[in-house]
């Protein structure tokens, strides 16, 4: 009986990575996984042995597979995870924070757990519905509220990086979104690393390189166990529907996604777009007088404003 063999040692393969042309065994695999990830990190700079990195845990595949690698790479990284609060109907917090406190003491790691309710009085998605009236759903005040704990878990933690678990499909989507709007900005800011600045940790996003079905069939393999249900609120979103139609590209033509985003980067990198690579160094920014994170708004931040934080002249009345 014919079948596909790792290229290493001949054993029958259990992955195919067709836009890679490589096949390899589980082993060879897992292995493969390290020495990739360990590549990506040396080859934009993102961080170096004795740094301390902050991984955002959420509970999910990606994140917790990005740990293990770390943690398997001999790097010193600490975990960090949100409890949203977002547990109507799924308990997708509970759960959620489940698997990454599982997985940190299944490997005795620092993990960092802010339960956001608890801290700020309310979750996730009441704070949306009341600050955005009950209209939409509470994503970009999610993602407002985790970048801006995260960064200052990272300053108090003394942390200098925060990695992230996106992979090249969350990459490809976001770059696809972002030229259908040409939004310069966030083209300018598109990148696999940020350095960082005064009150802003670096952003590191080592598995980009990483197609979403080798950080699963990763988790799988390595047996970790993580959260396979998606925020109820990502139903419907617009990233889901342009993964899809990536997808149906890289069936048709293996390699299409890496394509896009390595040749998005190299013509960055070229000056094609004729946009400043600001590198994530905006002008105008002061520390917020609330929580000290840098802004560009003239009174306080988003999040200390979204939270009903009070400005010190205010405060000292
Ligand atoms: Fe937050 Fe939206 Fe992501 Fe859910 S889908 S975790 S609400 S950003
Ligand atoms: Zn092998
Ligand atoms: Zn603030």
């Amino acid at each position: 009986m014919s079948y596909i063999r790792c290229q290493v040692c001949g054993q029958r393969a259990s992955i195919r990575m067709r836009q890679h042309r490589l096949n390899y065994c589980k082993d060879h695999f897992l292995e493969w996984m390290l020495k990739h990830t360990d590549s990506t990190i040396q080859k934009y700079r993102m961080f170096g042995r004795n740094t301390r990195v902050l991984v955002a845990i959420s509970g999910g595949k990606d994140s917790l597979a990005l740990w293990d690698i770390l943690w398997r790479l001999g790097y010193h990284a600490d975990g960090f995870y949100i409890d949203l609060g977002i547990d109507e109907g799924l308990d997708y917090s509970s759960q959620s924070r489940q698997f990454a406190e599982q997985f940190a003491t299944s490997r005795n790691l620092a993990l960092t757990v802010i339960d956001f309710k608890k801290e700020y009085g309310e979750s996730i998605p009441t704070l949306a519905a009341r600050t955005q009236r009950g209209k939409g759903k509470p994503c970009s005040i999610c993602g407002m509220v985790k970048r801006h704990l995260m960064n200052q878990a990272a300053e108090q933690g003394g942390y200098s990086v925060v990695a992230t678990g996106h992979n090249l499909d969350d990459e490809a989507a976001v770059l696809f979104s972002n030229m259908l709007g040409w939004n310069q900005t966030q083209l300018a800011r598109q990148a696999p690393a940020l350095s960082g600045r005064d009150g802003m940790a670096g952003k590191v996003k080592p598995l980009f390189r990483c197609y979403e079905r080798e950080t699963a069939a990763y988790a799988f393999l390595q047996r970790i166990a993580y959260i396979e249900t998606e925020c109820p609120f990502s139903a419907g979103s617009t990233s889901i529907s342009y993964k899809h139609l990536l997808n149906q590209m890289e069936d048709r033509s293996p390699g299409t996604k890496m394509r896009f985003v390595m040749n998005y980067l190299k013509a960055k990198e070229d000056g094609f777009f004729h946009i400043e690579n600001t590198n994530g160094q905006d002008e105008g920014l002061h520390p917020c007088p609330v929580c000290g994170q840098a802004t560009s708004n003239p009174d306080m931040c988003v999040f200390c404003r979204t939270i009903g934080g009070t400005p010190p002249d205010k405060a000292y009345r």
